[in-house]
């Protein structure tokens, strides 16, 4: 494992593609083994790299809009890593969006590294190793980019487990704007309508949103910014990766990031274990609030912090109900 380590560090790409291979088996030898490297790889302050979540209805653009971004990056000397996730996928295995992303960047460029995670992984549930693969890639990369199709529970949980959250809509639905309303899309750090070239009906779409979304994000101290873009015509990608670049700043800066980063991994684990345990799983743990505000406060490995709350289970009695 200090030899993965040490390749990933040198920015292999194969080592890459090894370290999340072993993060995405849950046998218990690949199990060991992620858990000894995720020891050797996670960076106690993580603040330098930025997680980016990028959302939306499929077709809007995602794909066309990170390879555009990746080329932005790239100018500015940034390695990029993108974890593509396809839950509406399960037949091409969640590759869709991955490949079509790989047909749009550069197959020699060493700093663009674009991984598919599939819906249903080979092993476990639904994309459940997401966190743990983006604390490998948050090791590889300057920004790590999390790409997910889809309206409603995926944007709740792209928004607990990225720094940035960025949603993208289409000109003309009015689908975006109604879930903005309704509360049933979680706010994202930035709006973006993609197809500018569009024109008109693009327009009308970006003051719908800015007059959906209220000024100031739940999480203070940033007004979420609605944004035009033409992933095609290359228009506004520039204006995207600067406003991306000053979110991640602002946190940087409020100090708030590693924090927030432990959030993310207790949502992650809080998941984990409800999936494979249940509501009466977390009962046991002493129920899901009591444990979120415990997880916070514990920084580490998710995989060792998942042991041990396996290992309280199993030594526990079942429950009455
Ligand atoms: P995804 O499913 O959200 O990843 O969307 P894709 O990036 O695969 O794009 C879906 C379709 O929209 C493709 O045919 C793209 O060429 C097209 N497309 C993407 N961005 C733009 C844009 O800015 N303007 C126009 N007119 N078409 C776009």
């Amino acid at each position: 494992m200090e030899q993965l380590a040490a390749a990933l560090g040198a920015g292999e790409r194969p080592a890459i593609a090894t370290a999340l291979n072993l993060i995405d088996d849950n046998r218990a030898q690949a199990r060991e083994q992620a858990t000894a490297l995720l020891d050797l790889i996670i960076e106690p302050d993580g603040a330098a790299n930025h997680l980016v979540g990028l959302t939306g209805p499929p077709g809007v653009g995602k794909s066309s809009l990170t390879a555009a971004l990746i080329d932005v990056w790239r100018g500015r000397d940034l390695r990029v890593g993108i974890l593509a996730v396809d839950p509406s996928s399960p037949v091409s295995g969640g590759a869709l969006l991955g490949d079509r992303l790989r047909m749009k960047t550069d197959p020699v460029d060493d700093g663009v590294f674009v991984r598919s995670l599939s819906s249903r992984g080979q092993f476990g549930g639904l994309s459940t190793e997401v966190w743990p693969m983006c604390l490998v890639m948050l090791y590889c990369f300057d920004v790590v980019l999390v790409e997910t199709v889809g309206v409603g529970q995926r944007e709740a949980d792209i928004a607990h487990s990225c720094d940035t959250t960025c949603f993208v809509a289409q000109p003309g639905s009015g689908d975006s704007v109604q879930f903005l309303k309704a509360g049933v899309l979680e706010v994202p750090h930035i709006l973006v309508v993609n197809k500018q070239d569009m024109g008109a009906v693009a327009t009308r779409t970006l003051s719908e949103l800015a007059s959906s979304v209220q000024g100031e994000h739940p999480d203070g101290n940033w007004n979420v910014p609605v944004l035009a873009t033409s992933a095609t015509q290359r228009t506004g990608i520039v204006e995207l990766a600067d406003t991306l670049q000053a979110h991640h700043r602002q946190l940087a800066d409020s100090g708030d990031l590693q924090a927030r980063r432990r959030r993310y991994q207790a949502h992650w684990l809080l998941k984990r274990l409800e999936e494979n345990y249940g509501r009466a799983g977390l009962r046991q743990l002493g129920g899901a609030d009591a444990l979120l505000a415990e997880l916070c406060d514990q920084p580490g490995n998710p995989l060792v912090q998942y042991a041990q709350y396996q290992h309280r289970l199993s030594a526990a009695r079942p429950p009455a109900d």
